[in-house]
């Protein structure tokens, strides 16, 4: 059952957070916002929110049904997620089966779009003012971010949603070149994969055509009407329906 919604928690760059009269419970709403580069780019693109919110329920879906640990309870079209209430660890766990963006600027040695060898799993500390900096598990420890054996969970649930992701976009034919979870503790500590997961928080080629359908055409500066065909075809192929405009979703 749909929980009542009571007042704002928190806003952030593309989603507010509402506290719902279930104490365990919140409401995540997605907004049209699209932000690069730690907030400094900022566009509204009429529809993100909705067509972010439907692929994100899909795959969290699909996490839960392969037993993921997520904190997904609930979509509620057009643009609600009904999640678990979690202690957030303001890290980024981003895992790469393709070498591009951070890696090969860090690394020009690797080439850009290069295959890995095995996935590659990196920390960020959640932090926009000194620009999300790459840290290691030993400064995850220090900073009391989480502790070693939450380190070793959060590597394996990563690696694990690697290995059913991959799986699910090939089957659309996708690649999953990368991306990035976000983890928090339920009031018994346990950790669930948190945030979202669509075309904001992770990057997507066409298989056949090489294509980006993710935040990358708005990073490399295409003009928003183009992102917004991207992301609509994102949507077409985990959805497997196209994007009906946000009008017919709130009718239904
Ligand atoms: P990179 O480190 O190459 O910029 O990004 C690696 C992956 O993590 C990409 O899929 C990217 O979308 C995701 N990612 C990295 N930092 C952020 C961030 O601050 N916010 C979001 N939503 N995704 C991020």
């Amino acid at each position: 059952m749909r929980p009542k919604v009571l007042q704002l928690i928190t806003e952030g760059k593309t989603k507010k957070v509402w506290e719902t009269e279930n104490p365990d419970l919140v409401i995540l709403e997605f907004k049209d916002d699209i932000t690069a580069f730690d907030g400094a780019k900022h566009d509204v693109i009429s529809g993100k929110g909705a067509i972010n919110a439907a692929i994100s329920a899909k795959i969290f879906e699909h996490l839960n049904k392969n037993g993921i640990p997520t904190h997904f309870v609930e979509f509620v079209a057009p643009r609600y997620h009904v999640v678990r209430r979690l202690e957030m660890i303001p890290l980024e766990v981003v895992c790469r089966n393709i070498a591009t963006g951070h890696l090969v600027k860090r690394l020009p040695m690797i080439k850009d779009g290069t295959r890995l060898e095995f996935p590659v799993l990196e920390f960020y500390l959640k932090d926009d003012k000194l620009h999300d900096p790459l840290i290691n598990d030993h400064h995850v420890v220090l900073l009391k971010l989480a502790s070693w054996k939450e380190i070793e969970e959060m590597k394996k649930i990563t690696l694990r949603v690697n290995e059913v992701l991959r799986t699910f976009f090939e089957e659309r034919g996708l690649i999953l070149v990368d991306f990035k979870l976000e983890f928090g503790r339920d009031r018994n500590g346990k950790l669930l994969v948190g945030d979202e997961l669509n075309g904001d928080a992770m990057r997507i080629w066409d298989m056949y055509t090489g294509k980006i359908l993710d935040k990358d055409v708005y990073r490399k500066g295409y003009p928003l009407d183009e992102v917004l065909v991207r992301y609509r075809e994102f949507y077409r192929r985990v959805v497997g329906a196209d994007f009906p405009g946000e009008e017919v979703c709130l009718a239904t």
